[in-house]
C-alpha cells in the first residue's frame, strides 16, 4: 500500500472531518483513525448544537450567556470564535444536508436550554452528533483528494521544525495493529513510514 498526502489528520470526529473538507481544497488529505470512522465522541453526542441563528439572537448575546455560564472559566477569545463562526458553520451543515428538527413551517426548530437566554439549540432528534458526523462523512467521502484508513492508531507523535515548511512536521509512531498498512514503506506528504519501525520520517 502506497499512501501519499499533503495533510495528515488523526481522527474522524467533527473536527477532523470538517478540517478534511477544507484542506481538500489545498491538497491531498490522509485521515488515520483508530477505530471505525464513526466511532468517537461526535457519534455519542445526543444533545444539541448551539448557534445564534434565530431571529432576535446575536453572537454577542450568545457570547454573554456563555461567559456568564462559564463563571470565570471561559477563554474569551475561544468563546468569541465559537459564537461568531457558529452560525456560518451551522448553516453550512444545513446546506450540506444535516436533518435538524424543523418547525411546521420548515424553519429549524430552536430550543432554549440551560444558561441560554434565547432559542438557539438545534437538535437532530436525540442523535445530533451522529447526524452531523453522517453529513460530514458523506461530504468528505465525495472528495477525491481525501482518503481515510480505519483501525490506524497513532500512539505517539513528535514535532520537528522542517526548514522547508512554516509549520512543524509530524512524526507518528503507528501501532502494530496497523501492520496491514505498513507491509512496505509508504509516504505521507514529505514523510515516509519505514516498514520495520512503523515510524514516520522525513523523506530524504
Ligand atoms: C455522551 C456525550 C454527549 C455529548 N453531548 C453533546 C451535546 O449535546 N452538545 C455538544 O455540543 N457536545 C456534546 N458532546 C461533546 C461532543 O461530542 C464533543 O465535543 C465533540 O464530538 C468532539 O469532537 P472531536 O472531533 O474533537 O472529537 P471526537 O468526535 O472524539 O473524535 C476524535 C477522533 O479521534 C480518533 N482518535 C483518537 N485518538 C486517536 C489516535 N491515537 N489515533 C487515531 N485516531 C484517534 C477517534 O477514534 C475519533 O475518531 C457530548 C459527548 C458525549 C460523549
Amino acid at each position: 500500500m502506497d499512501l501519499r498526502a499533503d495533510f495528515l489528520i488523526i481522527g474522524s470526529g467533527i473536527a477532523a472531518l470538517r478540517a478534511a473538507a477544507e484542506l481538500a481544497g489545498a491538497g491531498d488529505v490522509l485521515i488515520l483513525t483508530k477505530a471505525e470512522p464513526t466511532e468517537g465522541n461526535t457519534g455519542y453526542a445526543q444533545g444539541g448544537i448551539a448557534a445564534a441563528v434565530g431571529a432576535g439572537d446575536s453572537p454577542e448575546l450568545h457570547g454573554a450567556d456563555t461567559i456568564a455560564a462559564g463563571d470565570g472559566l471561559c477563554d474569551e477569545r475561544a468563546v468569541g470564535a465559537l459564537v461568531e463562526d457558529g452560525p456560518r458553520y451551522v448553516r453550512e451543515l444545513i446546506e450540506w444536508g444535516a436533518r435538524f428538527d424543523r418547525e411546521a413551517d420548515g424553519e429549524p426548530a430552536l430550543a432554549i436550554e440551560g444558561a441560554h437566554s434565547a432559542r438557539r439549540v438545534l437538535h437532530a432528534r436525540d442523535a445530533t452528533g451522529r447526524e452531523i458526523g453522517r453529513v460530514l462523512w458523506q461530504r468528505v467521502s465525495m472528495l477525491a483528494r481525501v482518503s481515510a484508513h480505519a483501525h490506524a492508531r497513532a500512539v505517539q507523535s513528535r514535532y520537528y521544525r522542517d526548514p522547508r515548511l512554516d509549520s512543524p512536521p509530524l512524526e507518528a509512531h503507528l501501532t502494530p495493529d496497523t501492520s496491514h498498512l505498513t507491509r512496505r514503506a509508504y509516504a505521507l506528504g514529505p514523510y515516509h513510514v519505514v516498514q520495520e519501525s512503523h515510524r514516520l520520517s522525513p523523506c530524504a
